[in-house]
């Protein structure tokens, strides 16, 4: 059986490893603590993630749900299918969404200090729009660690 570490390197810099800020949405309104190292980091090609952000992919920081806590605000939990969104309800900001079923939180890692994101892989590239061409693993739906085939995509 897979563990996380056989698939990919742990994130292991000071900067991911340390941090524990607060971020927030672009106007304020949302403000998130967010402690500890991340389970994961990497970039999500589904086409829910395309949807939502208006964007070919999107770089996520993936946390235990305990790590991530809203602190102030009331950020809209709307749902595209089953994967509510945490999303600001003034500037419309997406802060983090939780796939159900994981107990995880995925922020959106633009959202981080600059230095704080060390994506890992790239998730979901069967939908990617365009190959992005880097030395990280290219699953083609999810790695092993999360319950996925592991399969990779050849770019
Ligand atoms: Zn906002
Ligand atoms: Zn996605």
């Amino acid at each position: 059986m897979n563990s996380a570490n056989q698939i990919w390197e742990p994130a292991r810099s000071p900067a991911v490893v340390h941090f524990m800020p607060t971020i927030q949405c672009h106007c304020g309104a949302v403000k998130v603590s967010v402690e500890g190292a991340p389970v994961a980091q990497f970039y999500c090609h589904c086409n829910h993630c395309q949807r939502v952000h208006g964007a070919a992919y999107v770089p996520v920081s993936m946390y235990r749900a305990e790590q991530v806590k809203v602190l102030t605000g009331e950020p809209s939990m709307w749902r595209l299918h089953a994967t509510p969104r945490a999303t600001c309800r003034d500037c419309g900001t997406r802060i983090f969404a939780e796939p159900p079923g994981f107990g995880m939180r995925g922020v959106m890692a633009m959202l981080l200090p600059e230095g704080s994101f060390e994506p890992q892989f790239h998730i979901q590239c069967q939908h990617a729009l365009l190959p992005v061409k880097d030395d990280l693993p290219h699953f083609k739906g999810f790695p092993g660690a999360f319950g996925g085939s592991n399969d990779v995509i050849d770019w």
